[in-house]
């Protein structure tokens, strides 16, 4: 339920509001904007009681009920596009984001070139996991603390945003140190004891969908983010599993403009997991722009045959450089259709 205040209500009149909604035993999980303030109100069971009470309140200008499972993440909560800023860039707003670097971060030398590679090429994020989620346990499992600090080494170089793994609840805190992007793995999409922790955790969360998971399961993953405290949730498609095996995964490219009816918040494109190979990756990014994902996360390596993971997707430096270029005029065209979009956004 969503309940909309009249326009400059006071801080007395809001708490009257909370206090009635709290009567009929729901919790107030969020209040926002400035001029008008909306209340978010989730419950389970019936609502009717609750929703005729407080629809009669004379500082109430309307309620609307949320008929989605996911009541935050969706488009009825708000019709407006969540914009993400970090570090200077924005993700779903006017600005195509790009994501690049290695799958891990493996030495001082590797994550250095990569970041000013990457840079140099017009990215705005530098990638890397220092924890990885490995099928093996006899595989590199990432440098942890060590390469979070080469992390931060890049950032300082180069001025690019950090986007890293984190794995488990207890190490939150220590990953939200360094990076300014947290990212949930497929594999993790529905630890719930984590993504509630990243509720808490201060920073954007990057949440990729799960490998076996429908995209409602992924919204229902945001939710539980968003509903423990945090509202800065980019999603990613990075390919399911399906009977095909061309490709390392089957990329859903459908489920980008799905989740743009369904959802408010960002939505970007993996080409590297989704194809696993790296003679696919420009065309699914040119199939990512033009579908009108909000940006790219792509796996770059100055060496992909030296790399400890996924270097059969990795592209080279020169070859991302390249692929950056042949983008452009699609960057273009996504940076006019945007603009246009979002004028017709402020003038409703
Ligand atoms: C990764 O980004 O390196 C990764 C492990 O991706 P995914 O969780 O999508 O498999
Ligand atoms: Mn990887």
């Amino acid at each position: 339920m969503i309940i909309s205040m009249k326009l400059h209500a006071t801080r007395a009149e809001i708490d009257e509001v909370r206090r009635q909604v709290e009567h009929f035993g729901y919790k107030v999980h969020s209040i926002e904007g400035e001029e008008r303030v909306v209340i978010g109100v989730v419950g389970v069971g019936d609502v009717t009681a609750c929703f005729e009470s407080v629809e009669a309140m004379p500082q109430v200008e309307n309620v609307v009920r949320i008929s989605a499972p996911y009541k935050f993440v969706s488009r009825e909560f708000r019709k407006d596009r969540t914009v993400i800023r970090v570090n200077g860039a924005e993700i779903g707003g006017a600005e195509f984001a790009v994501m690049a670097g290695p799958c891990s971060v493996e030495s001082e030398d590797q994550i250095m070139r990569a970041a000013e590679g990457v840079a140099r090429a017009g990215a705005k994020f530098l990638r890397g996991g220092a924890f990885k989620p490995r099928t093996s346990p006899y595989d590199f499992q990432g440098m942890e603390e060590a390469g979070l600090k080469l992390l931060q080494k890049a950032k300082k170089a180069t001025g690019l945003a950090i986007v890293t793994e984190i794995m488990g609840d207890r190490e939150v805190e220590l990953v939200a140190q360094y990076a300014d992007i947290m990212q949930v793995g497929a594999r993790n999409m529905q630890n719930f004891v984590l993504l509630k922790a990243l509720g808490k955790c201060g920073r954007p969360v990057l949440l990729k969908r799960g490998m076996s998971s429908t995209v409602k399961e992924l919204l229902m993953s945001a939710e539980y983010i968003v509903a423990h405290g945090n509202s800065e949730v980019i999603l990613c498609e990075r390919g399911i599993r399906t009977f095909e095996t061309v490709t390392r995964n089957t990329c859903d490219i459908a489920a980008i403009p799905a989740l743009q009816e369904l959802t408010h918040l960002p939505i970007i494109l993996d080409p590297s997991h989704a194809t696993g190979r790296r003679s696919l990756v420009p065309a699914l990014s040119r199939a990512g722009v033009a579908i009108g994902a909000d940006g790219l996360i792509v796996e770059v390596h100055p060496a992909p045959e030296k790399a400890v993971s996924d270097g059969a997707q990795s592209l080279d430096i020169p070859q991302f450089q390249q692929m950056m270029q042949d983008l452009q005029p699609y960057i273009q065209l996504w940076n006019d259709s945007r603009k246009k979009q979002l004028t017709a956004a402020a003038a409703r």
